[in-house]
């Protein structure tokens, strides 16, 4: 019993977790002979208190494990904050760079039930709680544009994508400097995630900056400030546009929507509690990591199979109609690539949820790597001795998914493993 509980408790609380049959040898090798040396270790599943290799699910989402999505939530504030400050392997002067916050969103399809800042009633008359179900509804579902909305949505990485080339070109515009040298001046580096509206429309939140040529290592130019760059991202989005399917005579075409928001990031020694800080763009950014659109909009979180499921889901009813809308258009062979049947649950959205450039800081891959690195040297053997490597021999099946209802009761009664980081939770 106490050997299980110290496997189950090294999931950290995952609750569903994959099992693997198989095993993990490691022997030494003398690398002036090449020979095969001693045993140092060998893990077999079928000796462990489990009977199964147990590795954490890594769900992002916190719908499908509240543990394994607040790792997420954790390394996602690290890789930003990284690239805001410094830190695991960016240096500290990033922090100098011009850096903004960005929140881009989608057009509207539809007038939609809202809470106003001005303190006036919504449209249809009522002045709408914070909790109301309605909000980011449609006032009329049968005029709302539900083809136009899930549409957006499965074209919306594509629109990122024409944003960053045109940003680099405003940005390059504006210092004076043709494409082609812009490269040996300045880098555009950014980390963003998507998120949904109420209403079920994506939009994405991103952490923007301008580095030297060599990215965050090297002092950006002196023409590069954050008003510049402010001014060369409104550019760009106005002239972000993407081509879309023609749908039953109807020729679909792709933009941001007029609400922008762009705020300069500033340090937080300069904070005077009115500015944006690094920590609370972090924090932001790293929250909605672990969303999908069951969080906001009401949906479901997996993938549908048959429409019917649709009738036992307990969704709002506009959350239905994208979901069916984005299956019905999935049925077209013209929009095979949207994959849109696939990701009908996401109401068409089908890209990453935080990306970044590869200058902007590191990856949730290295910090993962950093973390089981560092619970192998909890438990590893003893190094192998100079002039000395080892051999691993790994294998490995899959053996399901979960816990049994005993592993369950048990995982429940552990304290969850402390994080690796000390970040607010907020
Ligand atoms: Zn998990
Ligand atoms: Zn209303």
């Amino acid at each position: 019993m106490p050997a299980l509980a110290r496997q189950l408790a090294g999931l950290g609380g995952c609750t569903n977790p994959v099992r693997l049959d198989g095993h993990r040898t490691e022997y030494d090798i003398d690398t002036r002979t090449g020979e095969i040396g001693n045993l140092l270790h060998r893990l077999d599943s079928a000796t462990l208190p489990a009977g199964h290799l147990l590795v954490r699910c890594n769900n992002r989402r916190a719908t499908r494990c509240a543990a394994c999505a607040e790792v997420y939530r954790r390394d996602t504030f690290q890789l930003i904050t990284a690239g805001l400050r410094g830190g695991k392997g960016t240096p500290d002067q990033v922090a100098t760079h011009p850096r903004v916050f960005a929140t881009f969103t989608a057009p509207g399809f539809g007038p939609v039930h809202n809470r106003r800042t001005d303190g006036r009633a919504c449209r249809c008359g009522l002045r709408h709680d914070q909790e109301d179900a309605v909000l980011g509804t449609p006032l009329d579902p049968d005029t709302y544009d539900y083809e136009a909305a899930v549409l957006w949505n499965a074209h919306a990485g594509a629109l990122w994508r024409r944003f960053s080339i045109y940003l680099r070109r405003e940005v390059a515009k504006r210092a004076g400097l043709t494409q082609r040298t812009f490269r040996d001046h300045a880098r555009v580096s950014f980390a963003k995630v998507a998120e949904y509206q109420k209403r079920g429309a994506v939009h994405f939140h991103a952490v923007i900056r301008l580095d030297g040529p060599e990215g965050g290592d090297t002092p950006p130019p002196a023409w590069a400030t954050a008003e510049l760059l402010t001014d060369a991202i409104r550019a760009a989005v106005t002239a972000s546009r993407v081509e879309g399917p023609v749908i039953d005579g109807r020729a679909h075409s792709f933009t941001f929507g007029r609400q922008l928001d762009v705020r300069p990031i500033r340090s937080a020694d300069f904070d005077d509690g009115q500015e944006l800080t690094e920590r609370a763009v972090a924090a932001y950014i790293a929250k909605y990591a672990t969303k999908g659109a069951e969080t906001t909009t009401g949906t479901l979180d997996r993938p549908i199979r048959f429409l019917a499921e649709l009738a036992q889901a307990r969704i709002s009813d506009h959350a239905r109609r994208l979901i069916r809308t984005a299956w019905t258009l999935g049925a077209r062979k013209d929009l095979e690539h949207l994959r849109l049947r696939a990701w009908a649950h996401m109401l068409g959205f089908r890209g990453h949820f935080s990306t970044k450039s590869r200058r902007y800081s590191t990856t949730l891959g290295a910090l993962r790597t950093a973390r089981a690195d560092w619970r192998r040297a909890q438990t590893a053997p003893p190094v192998p001795q100079a002039g000395e490597t080892t051999l691993v021999l790994a294998h490995w099946v899959f053996a399901g998914t979960g816990l049994s209802a005993a592993e369950t009761w048990l995982a429940a009664t552990l304290e969850p493993a402390p994080g690796t980081e000390g970040e607010p939770t907020a």
